[in-house]
């Protein structure tokens, strides 16, 4: 497919971020966005890589009211030898239709998404902070842009990818958070939008995580709507438990999101020898497991943070200290290997990245910086 490129005039472009110390997440976004349409009678036209700025959208855009809305959320790393890494980047452009077909909205051929992205970091690539656990975030996302006052699927959407430098997650060392199980709210039943990457999800949490924060935890544990019994996933992050030397995840589809770094693990844990069992763990069995000093670690997994360890649970008044609230072992080892993996210093054995060098790209190869030193991830 032929892209327009538009590409923003040197003089306009943006100061890039000096300090990548204090990045942050989410807030800085990089020069360029790349736009694509779709209607019914025309399918897919018009792909632009252009300059990152304000939509035109009618009030009445069905995405407003009634909430047809996707996205992804990826990460390109900076190698260690100065190009770019893509980690699993195919898989995010499958869940992205999976997503689609789910809320009605028109598939994506997966070779022009990652062409898109590439054309990005092709225009953008000055945008990526080069000091290890920083990266470029990628966005992509589609809305119903059809101007319509009635519930009914889109004759026409916009995609568009916009992109951002963001910064290590744990700019002060790798630290086990505490999680606090929600007994009040649900965040997707079955039949519903929980394994689709789709805004009415992470609408449906905010009171619930605002509270949690407000009682002193980092996120919620969401168990299911129908039976509240069994464990479903945490904020944007699946959920592991390694019990009795097992590691046990709830499987993914229908109300748990399908989340790339869960798999990623459960692949590297099985490569390792490491016993692991996908089934539908209930509440009960984590504090029994915990009550009989079986249960060793708990862990998120998840693009933002890679593995977040749990130091402490709450659940129906009481908090329980995981593993004395240090960081385990295996989510340790784990964090190192990802982490090597997606910034290239550790061999890639299951073919997750996709080098991509920027023509003109500088290639000064990654640092070190003070503040983000794997080593500080050592407890
Ligand atoms: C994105 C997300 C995850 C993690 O998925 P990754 O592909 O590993 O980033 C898990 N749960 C929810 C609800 C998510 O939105």
């Amino acid at each position: 497919m032929e892209f327009k490129i538009n590409s923003v005039p040197m003089a306009e472009r943006r100061p890039k971020p000096e300090d990548e110390s204090k990045l942050g997440f989410g807030k800085i976004y990089s020069d360029h966005m790349f736009t694509m349409k779709w209607t019914q009678e025309m399918g897919w036209s018009a792909p632009t890589v252009g300059k990152f700025e304000p939509l035109t959208l009618s009030p009445a855009a069905l995405v407003l009211h009634y909430g047809q809305t996707i996205f992804e959320g990826l990460k390109a790393y900076p190698n260690q030898d100065g190009t770019i890494n893509l980690f699993r980047a195919e898989d995010n452009c499958s869940r992205f239709n999976r997503s689609a077909a789910r809320l009605d909205l028109p598939l994506l051929d997966q070779g022009v998404m990652l062409e898109a992205i590439e054309a990005l970091l092709e225009l953008d690539h000055e945008w990526m902070p080069r000091s290890h656990g920083t990266s470029l975030y990628i966005r992509p996302t589609m809305i119903a842009t059809e101007p319509y006052i009635g519930l009914k699927s889109a004759s026409e959407v916009l995609f568009f990818i916009i992109t951002g430098p963001v910064g290590a997650y744990y700019p002060e060392g790798f630290n086990p958070v505490k999680i606090i199980v929600s007994e009040e709210y649900s965040r997707a039943g079955p039949g519903g939008l929980g394994a689709v990457k789709t805004a009415a999800n992470y609408a449906a949490s905010l009171l619930a995580e605002k509270e949690a924060i407000r009682a002193g935890y980092t996120q919620v544990l969401w168990l299911d709507a129908a039976e509240r019994k069994f464990i479903e996933e945490v904020g944007a992050m699946n959920i592991l438990f390694k019990i009795g030397g097992k590691v046990v995840s709830p499987p993914p589809g229908g109300t748990i999101l399908d989340g790339i770094t869960r798999d990623s693990v459960l692949k590297l844990l099985r490569s390792w020898d490491v016993p692991v069992e996908e089934y539908r763990l209930t509440i009960g069995e984590v504090i029994e497991a915990q009550a009989n000093g079986t249960l060793e670690e708990v862990f998120g997994a998840g693009t933002a943070a890679v593995i977040s360890p749990v130091g402490h649970l709450h659940y129906q008044d009481r908090t329980y200290e995981i593993g004395g609230g240090q960081i385990g072992p295996l989510s340790l080892k784990l964090f190192d290997e990802l982490m090597g993996i997606q910034y290239g210093s550790r061999p890639d054995p299951f073919n997750w990245i996709r080098e991509v060098a920027p023509a003109g790209m500088k290639q000064t190869p990654a640092r070190e910086s003070a503040s983000t030193q794997l080593a500080m991830a050592k407890p």
